[in-house]
């Protein structure tokens, strides 16, 4: 059986229900590579220079680990998935960026996805694909409607069922994949040293059983500033890609760890896709990038949703985030409601100082609405 190599990073996230399902269609078997490590960051960024931006990093790693355990790597150029709006130049050059830097893949499948070129030439790509495991284009069809059928699926779950990415995944197709942040976590009940002496004390229903377990709760998009603050001592949107947010290595289990401070996160995946381009366009004027949704639409309609505070992930040597999350930073700083913070994370980004800063963060928060409270206790 020829074996199918997908890295678990970067468009993993978005398709990987998709992929599996059209190579298992065709009698292939899929491998994808295990949860990021940092032994696999150090090999992907040992092949390129140092600018490279961090997810791209992991993603080498990634491939460096399947590079013995595939007959094929499976590696899309997905150059655009919606009109006039294109992915980061990283996805476009990852094949030409991974048979350069690590001689030892195993060939490339390497479909180009643009819809701006129509469907003759999405169909042909598909074909092209398709054609590496059987000559019958009928089965390529039928492969690719099961592969589409698959990704609605994916969608639909983690809508209906309130599932981040990593767990609908594992629910639809069985991949075993180690919980998000699961037991090999030792983290305090507090790791934040947030006075607290005001708040009700933590108790087990604080702590939602999932870290994530916000995921999509809003996806219906009928979130209301009083569904947000509930039981919880904050609610905080942590704005950023889902290749940051959800690969607990480079993230450093940011959500789970406000989730544990008795904070209620809120992330992109919550909101629909109208919902992020309305809010693109509000300030842009359009969309032209796909990844903009995910940092300027959540950013900006988070901070006129009334939460209380807004951390935006960005990761060292993205071009990109560097403009997107600047946009959301002057947003903030011109409707003046929200506290905005924005945390950069490399590969040699230390546990410590990101915890400091979102101690500092929450303190920030805590005395903030302390403030609020005690005004309106004096009115
Ligand atoms: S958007 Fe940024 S982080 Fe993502 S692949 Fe492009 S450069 Fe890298």
């Amino acid at each position: 059986m020829i074996r199918v190599g997908v890295p678990r990073a970067l468009l993993y996230y978005q398709y990987y229900p998709m992929w599996k399902t059209f190579f298992e269609s065709l009698g292939a078997e899929v491998v994808v590579s295990p949860t990021t490590t940092q032994a696999m960051v150090s090999s992907g960024a040992s092949r390129v220079v140092a600018e490279t931006c961090l997810p791209a990093k992991v993603f080498l790693g990634h491939t460096l680990t399947l590079a013995d355990k595939c007959d094929f790597m499976f590696i899309p150029v997905v150059r655009s998935v919606r009109k006039k709006t294109y992915n980061c130049s990283k996805f476009l050059g990852l094949p030409d960026m991974c048979r350069a830097v690590i001689p030892e893949s195993p060939p490339i499948l390497e479909p180009e996805i643009d819809v701006n070129r129509g469907q003759r030439d999405l169909y042909l790509a598909i074909y092209r694909l398709g054609r590496r495991f059987t000559w019958n284009p009928r089965k390529v069809k039928q492969a690719a409607q099961a592969a589409w059928q698959s990704h609605l699926d994916y969608l639909n779950l983690m809508s209906s069922d309130k599932l981040t990415p990593p767990q609908a995944i594992e629910r639809l197709t069985g991949t075993s994949q180690p919980s998000l942040f699961g037991d090999r976590l030792e983290i305090p009940l507090n790791p934040f040293r947030v006075n607290l002496q005001d708040e009700p004390p933590f108790t087990k229903g604080d702590i939602p059983h999932s870290p994530v377990s916000h995921s999509l709760e809003k996806r219906n998009g009928q979130k209301k500033n009083s569904e947000m603050s509930g039981t919880h001592k904050a609610t905080i949107a942590v704005i950023g890609h889902s290749y940051i947010l959800y690969d607990e290595h480079i993230s450093h289990r940011i959500i789970h760890r406000l989730e544990q401070a008795g904070a209620k996160v809120l992330t992109p995946d919550m909101l629909m896709r109208q919902e992020l381009e309305a809010a693109v366009i509000k300030i842009t004027g359009r969309v032209y990038w796909t990844q903009e949704e995910e940092v300027v639409g959540a950013g900006v309609h988070y901070l006129e949703s009334a939460v209380d505070g807004i951390i935006g992930l960005t990761t060292f040597g993205c071009g990109p985030d560097s403009l997107m999350m600047d946009v959301v930073r002057r947003q903030a700083t011109k409707l003046k409601n929200v506290p905005f913070m924005s945390l950069t994370l490399d590969e040699h980004t230390a546990e410590g100082g990101l915890i400091t800063r979102l101690e500092a963060f929450l303190d920030m928060l805590q005395r903030k609405k302390r403030g609020k409270s005690e005004v309106c206790a004096s009115a």
